[in-house]
């Protein structure tokens, strides 16, 4: 079988930077494997959640909503806006896609925090756009200034991650509120919010209110992490009309499935339930971070279900010793590694590993 082809595929796919998930450990005798490398919810589904679902999937020969008509409703209804400003997708990463394909021209610019959310190059260079990436600080905060220093004449889209995904804190919503003023009208604002409900922090954004009077920002959100559906994939965003019409427009066509759209819907209905969990997932977070500061770790301020470890060259060792515990984390190069707030058993073991290799590299 030959491995060569004479098609042609577009250029900007040799941009295409991979996504490098955790690689899992391997299953050793006596040590219990715990997956913290993707920010997921460790508590499993809901059981009125599950019964939805299986309902759901009598129907499965048939195509789903493609409308997201119900699922819209009930989200506009818990947040207050018009349904025609509510946007879904594939999981937030595929709004993004939408946004992107729905703003930018091959040749055009997506400003970003950098390290961010790593599927933000991805699709970006997809729509043969330029990623611009702005370092964050020491503190591992964005550089709202920075970010608006970078904006030129190309620039089409700006993404604000909040809590930064991997490193943990939020921008405040007074300096968000200055940088939207700041940014040209033109220039699309989206504000990241997957994982919105671990925040507590007072100074967080508002991100619906900034939204509220501004057409020229988008709020993306997601059912993966708070709401425990990760593998269900859907997401949505809360924009404008226009801006949420031409994102219905470059959406995947059903991209939506039906047991999605139940599950989702399911999900909102048992928000009380699901935000115990939050409760607990929080609680464990201030557990970690405490202990490992207490350590001698400088951690940075998280609001999100992720501890970030600015590790420089010592990510790798780190990262395998952690494999060697049954911890499977998510390294970045050599900048650091992330890991995931999971059940209190594999935080356990995060605390433990974390101190013996302070002891050992010390
Ligand atoms: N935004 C951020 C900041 C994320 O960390 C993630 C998931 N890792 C997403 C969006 C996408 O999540 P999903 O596609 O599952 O909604």
């Amino acid at each position: 079988m030959s491995e060569h082809s004479d098609v042609r595929l577009r250029s900007a796919l040799t941009q295409v930077p991979a996504y490098v998930p955790g690689k899992p450990a391997a299953p050793r005798e006596g040590v219990i494997a715990y997956k913290v490398s993707s920010n997921e919810n460790p508590y499993p589904p809901l059981p009125s959640v599950l019964e939805v679902v299986r309902e759901a999937a009598t129907q499965i020969n048939r195509y789903p909503d493609m409308a997201v008509t119900e699922l819209s409703n009930a989200l506009a209804d818990h947040l207050g806006v018009p349904v025609e400003h509510i946007a879904t997708g594939t999981g937030s990463v595929g709004v993004l896609g939408q946004i992107i394909q729905a703003t930018c021209d091959p040749g055009d610019e997506v400003v970003f925090a950098w390290r961010s959310f790593e599927a933000y190059p991805i699709v970006t260079a997809l729509a043969g756009a330029s990623a611009v990436r702005v370092g964050l600080d020491e503190h591992c905060r964005h550089r709202l200034d920075a970010m608006l220093a970078a904006i030129t004449e190309r620039t089409k889209v700006v993404l604000v991650c909040t809590p930064n995904n991997p490193t943990g804190p939020i921008v405040h919503h007074d300096e968000l509120e200055r940088f939207i003023d700041a940014v040209p009208s033109r220039v699309l604002v989206v504000i990241d919010e997957a994982y919105l409900e671990f925040v507590q922090d007072p100074e967080a954004p508002d991100a619906l209110a900034l939204y509220r009077d501004r057409p020229n920002v988008v709020v993306l959100r997601t059912f993966s992490k708070a709401y425990g559906l990760a593998g269900l994939r859907v997401g949505y965003a809360v924009a404008h009309e226009p801006i949420a019409s031409a994102l219905r427009k470059t959406a995947v066509p059903f991209g939506v499935n039906s047991l999605a759209q139940a599950a989702a819907i399911a999900s909102l209905d048992a928000f009380d339930e699901l935000k115990e969990r939050v409760d607990a997932i929080v609680a464990e977070r201030s557990r970690v971070v405490e202990a490992l500061r207490t350590q001698g770790w400088f951690i940075p301020d998280t609001q999100a279900n992720f501890v970030w470890f600015p590790l420089g060259d010592r990510s790798t060792a780190f990262t395998q010793a952690a494999q060697e515990a049954g911890l499977t984390l998510r390294q970045y190069g050599d900048d650091g590694v992330r890991a995931t707030i999971g059940e209190p058993e594999a935080n356990d073991v995060l605390i433990r590993v974390a101190g013996a290799f302070l002891e050992a590299t010390a």
